[in-house]
Formats: C-alpha cells, structure tokens, sequence
C-alpha cells in the first residue's frame, strides 16, 4: 500500500487516488502536420526514469483536485 500527500487534504491511501500519467507533457501545437511516427511518439512513448519522476494525480475519492509530485521509482518515496 503506498499513502499519497494530497497537498489539500494530507496522506491518504492510493486507493483513493487516480494515476494521471506524466506531469508536464505538451500536446503538439499543429497535430494534423504530425506524422504516423510522432503522433505515436506523443500518444504513447513515455520516460521511464529510474530515479525521481514527476507524475499528476487526482484525489478522485476526496477533494477531486489535481496536482503534481514526484516519486523516486526506485523506492516510490515521494519528492517535492
Ligand atoms: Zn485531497
């Protein structure tokens, strides 16, 4: 079981949490000029750091905010 910081309503179980994927990802600014290839590459391909990740998540089960964190894939530590 891993507990999560909800910055709004402080450590709660990850079941009450939904996975966003990867903070910070930026959907291209003209997608009809992407090819085959690079649409794929922005629909699927992701880092997979080993090490500090920053991840978004929703604390569907409580405050239904989003937000960012990080978490060192190598423990699943949580970082600020
Ligand atoms: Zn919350």
């Amino acid at each position: 079981m891993l507990l999560i910081v909800c910055p709004h309503c402080g450590p709660r179980d990850q079941t009450e949490f939904s996975h966003g994927g990867e903070a910070g990802r930026v959907r291209p600014a003209n997608p009809e000029v992407l090819g085959d290839a690079e649409w794929t590459d922005y629909l699927f391909m992701r880092t997979n750091p080993k090490g500090v990740h920053k991840e978004r998540w929703c604390h569907s089960a409580g405050c239904r905010k989003w937000f960012v964190t990080g978490r060192d894939t190598r423990s699943h530590g949580w970082v600020k």
